[in-house]
Order: C-alpha cells, then sequence, then structure tokens
C-alpha cells in the first residue's frame, strides 16, 4: 500500500496545456491571463470585483493593509485557523485577539467575538474553516453596529455557500487561497474580493508596488518610461503562469465538489458508527469540503495517528492554536479551543482519493479501537495513558 496523504493536487494535462499557452505567449507575469482568470472567477462568484494575488497570505496581508489597519489596531481572529491568518495581523504592527470557535463546527463564536470588541478593535477574520460557511447574518451586524471591517479568511471555502449565496459574492472583503491543496490551485495563488470600486482600484494599486497608472499616463503623455508610485505597495500580483493553472482547474470545480462531497459522506456514513469518532457538523448541503476534519475523543488522538501512521496513512493536525504557538504567544487562554483540538485529527481527503482508499482509512481505525477495547476492556484508562 503506498502512503495516503491528506492532501494532494489533482492537476494534469488540462492545466499544462493552457501553462503551454502562457509560454509561447512569451508573457509570463500579470497580464491578459490573469485578467481572464479574474473575469471567470468573478463570474463563478456571481457578484463582486475580483483582484488575484500571488498567494492567499499576501490576499489577507493586502486587505488589512488597504483598509489601513495599522501599530496598535486590534484585530480579532480564531486561534484555530492556520498562523497565515495571525501573521498578516502581526506583520502590520496590529494586535491579535484570539477568539473561540464553536464545538460543533469549528466556525468563530460569535458570543465570544462580541465581548472582546473595544475602541481598538478594528477588524474581524473569521475562518470557513474546512469550508463551512461562518455566521455571516451576525457578522455582518456586528460590522454595521461597531462600523468593523470583517475581512473573511475562505482559504477553504471557495465554492461554498452562505444561505443559499456563494462565499465571497456578498459581504465585505472576501479572502481566497489557490495553494497547491485548495478546492481549486493556481499552483501559488490568492484572491480578494470586494464590492466597492474605489477600494478594489486600491488594492489592484498596492498589489503592484503602489505603481498609479493614471500618475503613470499624466507622466507619460510625452515621454517614455515614467511612472509614478503614490501609496505603499507590495510585490503581491499573479502571473499568467498561475492564472493559467488556476482557469484549467475553473473547468473542473463542480466535479471536484462532486467527488469531495462523495468522500466527506462515506467518510461521515461509517465513522458515526465508531463510539470515538464524533464528526462535525458539515452542512453538506452548502459547504464544498476543503479538509475531512473530525473528532477523536477520551484521549484516543494521537495513538491513532501513529496506527494511522503504521499503516502508511498519513494525518495531520487543522491547526495548532496560535494563542499557544511561541511567536504570538500571550497570558491569554482559550479552555474551549485547547480542548478541541486535543481531538481532531484531518485524514486524507483530496479529488483523486478514492472510496476504496476511504474505506481503506476507515478499517485502519475500526482495526485500532477494536483492539483498543478487547484489550482494555478491564482497565481502560490505564491502556490508553500506558501506550
Ligand atoms: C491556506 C490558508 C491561508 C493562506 O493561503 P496561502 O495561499 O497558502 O498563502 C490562510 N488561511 C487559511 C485558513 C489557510 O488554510
Amino acid at each position: 500500500m503506498e502512503t495516503l496523504y491528506t492532501s494532494k493536487p489533482s492537476v494534469g494535462m488540462e492545466e499544462l496545456k493552457r501553462v503551454q499557452k502562457v509560454f509561447d505567449s512569451n508573457w509570463l507575469g500579470m497580464g491578459d491571463v490573469v485578467r481572464k482568470f479574474e473575469i471567470e472567477v468573478e463570474n463563478f462568484l456571481g457578484n463582486g470585483i475580483v483582484i488575484a494575488v500571488n498567494s492567499g497570505t499576501s490576499a489577507l496581508h493586502l486587505a488589512l493593509e488597504s483598509i489601513g489597519i495599522r501599530a496598535g489596531d486590534e484585530v480579532i481572529a480564531p486561534s484555530l485557523t492556520f498562523c497565515a491568518s495571525i501573521q498578516v495581523i502581526t506583520a502590520l504592527g496590529a494586535k491579535p485577539i484570539f477568539c473561540e470557535v464553536n464545538s460543533n463546527n469549528l466556525s468563530v463564536n460569535i458570543e465570544d467575538i462580541k465581548s472582546k470588541i473595544n475602541s481598538r478593535t478594528k477588524a474581524i477574520i473569521p475562518v470557513h474553516y474546512c469550508g463551512i460557511a461562518c455566521e455571516m447574518d451576525s457578522l455582518i451586524e456586528i460590522k454595521n453596529e461597531f462600523d468593523i471591517h470583517i475581512i473573511e479568511d475562505a482559504a477553504h471555502a471557495f465554492g461554498s455557500k452562505y444561505n443559499g449565496k456563494k462565499i465571497g459574492s456578498f459581504g465585505d472583503i472576501c479572502c481566497f487561497s489557490f495553494d497547491p491543496i485548495k478546492n481549486i490551485t493556481c499552483g501559488e495563488g490568492g484572491a480578494i474580493v470586494v464590492h466597492d470600486k474605489k477600494l478594489a482600484d486600491l488594492i489592484r494599486k498596492k498589489r503592484v508596488l503602489g505603481i498609479d497608472k493614471d500618475g503613470w499616463q499624466r507622466h507619460t503623455e510625452n515621454k517614455q518610461g515614467y511612472y509614478d508610485v503614490s501609496t505603499q505597495g507590495f510585490r503581491y500580483h499573479m502571473s499568467n503562469i498561475n492564472a493559467a493553472i488556476g482557469l484549467a482547474q475553473l473547468e473542473r470545480v463542480e466535479s471536484f465538489y462532486k467527488k469531495k462531497i462523495d468522500l466527506v459522506q462515506h467518510y461521515n456514513l461509517r465513522l458515526t458508527k465508531i463510539e470515538y469518532m464524533e464528526l462535525l457538523d458539515w452542512n453538506l448541503s452548502e459547504t464544498f469540503p476543503f479538509a475531512y476534519v473530525v473528532k477523536v475523543t477520551k484521549g484516543h488522538r494521537d495513538h491513532l495517528m501513529k496506527h494511522l501512521l503504521k499503516n502508511n496513512v498519513q494525518s495531520g493536525l487543522n491547526y495548532i492554536p496560535n494563542h499557544l504557538q511561541s511567536y504570538f504567544k500571550t497570558n491569554v487562554t482559550l479552555p474551549l479551543t485547547e480542548q478541541i483540538f486535543d481531538e481532531l485529527i484531518t485524514l486524507p481527503l483530496y479529488n483523486d482519493l478514492t472510496i476504496n482508499e476511504v474505506e481503506y482509512v476507515i478499517e485502519c481505525i475500526e482495526s485500532y479501537f477494536n483492539s483498543r477495547t478487547r484489550r482494555a476492556s478491564t482497565s481502560f484508562k490505564e491502556e490508553v495513558s500506558n501506550v
């Protein structure tokens, strides 16, 4: 049995053909292929202005910088997220304020967010964990009541919906990632979706080092080669090569979605019968599943991970809570997040995974619990702690 990885990109001839065309055009950097990708993403979402960038992290950083997050500001984000969601806050000198998540679906906890808002709070970064949408109605209410920006970290949620509307097609500012393992990939890439033309223009300018086209045109009416830098900018634009990969992936997005739903349904159907496994509340009618995360209760998680690895199944931890990371460490405790984290495991889920392979993973899990519970029927607790 070959090792089963937790995630894997699905790229092939369709992507290669489009990349070949970019090579033939000799325009590798940002150009008309990027523009086409932006328009296709806009069409997919049905609403919003899309700005393509070179990663999901750049998208979040650019969004926060463009709305004016600076040193001394506070930004509320869940601790249970990829460290990228937090690094973009500290990169601007702002302070991450960690919030709890709901135990059933790992979405940000609205009550905890509300309790952490004060006059320094400038933005909230809700994370649509595994593609499961956060409570956007409540977040938009908070935005309106306190005049705080909502920057959605939708790195997991390309194609997911909230109350029938695609994530990114409504709201304030939404950031997607198209890194190798996300719902669709550009190789590396990301996008910001906004609904305000002025903000879109500012972000476009900041994406390429703050170079001002209007200023440029003013200067270059009679002279060649001049340009004007009119604001702080970054080198965050997407390349035609990456956009070409993304365009091919967009054509496959419906089949990716169907496949992921099938696989998650199969996991759910089988794992719900195992006493020590607790499923997330997937809301599958609206969720485009990103990763398969499930809870392993009663202290079995780490032992199960070892058992899986022995059987050539890789599993993961999404994520080590950021308030426990040495760089972000504060004296804050998040009891719920810490308790949830101890139970989380990420099992293999990707587009080219087969139902048979999922079945193999489940059989490995069953064999772990069968041997445990048989041997441990007398002193179960000691058995576990002695492994
Ligand atoms: C992947 C990811 C990011 C960052 O996206 P990159 O494209 O890898 O920079 C941010 N937040 C979350 C939750 C992610 O999973």
